[in-house]
């Protein structure tokens, strides 16, 4: 199936772009976590979001939650790894790909901290994605930064394959396959020439074909990198239009304030430019 909308992100502002593209029909997939593990689910009281002064963080994300799959949203649990823009867009989550005609990004704030390397050799070694890239290594050495709860599994996923892995994390796994050498580190850097030679982990050099950074979210600049940017914020006009069209961005990923009622209002109005464009194709 290929949604009208594709959803980055199930904070407040992927929420409410949700119900209100919903509400002029359209169909809508929300990628991200369950709300119960969404940065506002730690706030213990939420006194400036308009009309509703004291809720939880937690009664606010799961009243959105709900209104939103009332609505007919439809919901995956899981982080976008890749993301290809053509002829719409197609989303890869684990080993699923999803498509959609347009895209919301509504990650949250978005941190591009990189290990020295990281970018330049991005697709010449460095991938953030096991799934869409472990066949490219099969028989060879490569490193996985664990920096995210599902990493280990991911490792797991590459011996399988058939990939030489060893495992760089600051804290030692849990569910690593034991037949996996595991480095602690955090002091890292990705090494190279034409292609990844080697990850340097707190000084040592790990000989190696590819390194697969796994953190817990990747930032949509990773996933679009023709997306513009100012100050480590999407770029985005009134109509929370990104400069890629059919690309709209909203909430913390615009920058501040970092509060709920402005997320939440620029994913109405992300929504509703989302939906304009589609009627406009
Ligand atoms: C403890 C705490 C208390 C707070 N208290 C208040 C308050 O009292 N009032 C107030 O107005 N604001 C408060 N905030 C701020 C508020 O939570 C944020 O402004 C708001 O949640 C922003 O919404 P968002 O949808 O833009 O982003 P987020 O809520 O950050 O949601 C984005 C989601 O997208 C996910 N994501 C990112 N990348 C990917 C990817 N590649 N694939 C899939 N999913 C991805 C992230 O994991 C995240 O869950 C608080 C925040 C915290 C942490």
């Amino acid at each position: 199936m290929v949604y009208d909308i594709i959803v980055l992100g199930s904070g407040p502002a992927g929420l409410a772009a949700a119900i209100a593209a919903r509400g002029r029909n359209k169909s809508v997939l929300v990628i991200g976590n369950r709300w119960q593990d969404s940065p506002l689910a730690k706030a213990e009281r939420v006194d400036n979001y308009p009309g509703l002064p004291g809720r939880t963080g937690p009664e606010l994300l799961e009243e959105l939650y709900e209104h939103a799959a009332a609505l007919g949203t439809e919901f995956v649990v899981g982080k976008a790894l890749s993301l290809l823009a053509w002829n719409g867009f197609s989303v890869t989550v684990g080993s699923q790909i999803y498509q959609g005609e347009s895209l919301i990004l509504a990650p949250g704030v978005i941190r591009t901290a990189k290990f020295p390397g990281e970018a330049e050799y991005l697709g010449r070694g460095v991938s953030y994605c096991a799934t869409c890239d472990g066949m490219l290594y099969r028989t060879k050495p490569v490193a996985v930064v664990g920096l995210a709860p599902d990493a280990p599994q991911e490792a797991n996923y590459l011996k399988r394959l058939g990939c030489q892995v060893v495992y760089v994390s600051p804290n030692p796994p849990q569910t690593l396959d034991p037949g996996i050498p595991y480095v602690k580190a955090s002091k890292l850097a990705v090494k190279g020439e034409q292609t990844v030679t080697g990850l340097e982990a707190d000084g040592t050099l790990l000989p190696c074909a590819g390194v697969f950074i796994l953190r817990r979210a990747v930032a949509p600049t990773d996933l679009l990198p023709n997306l513009a940017t100012e100050a480590d914020t999407i770029k985005v006009d009134r109509n929370m239009a990104t400069n890629l069209p059919g690309v709209f961005a909203a909430g913390d990923c615009t920058g501040a304030p970092l509060q709920v009622a402005k997320a939440v209002g620029e994913g109405h109005v992300a929504a509703l430019s989302a939906c304009a464009y589609l009627d406009s194709k």
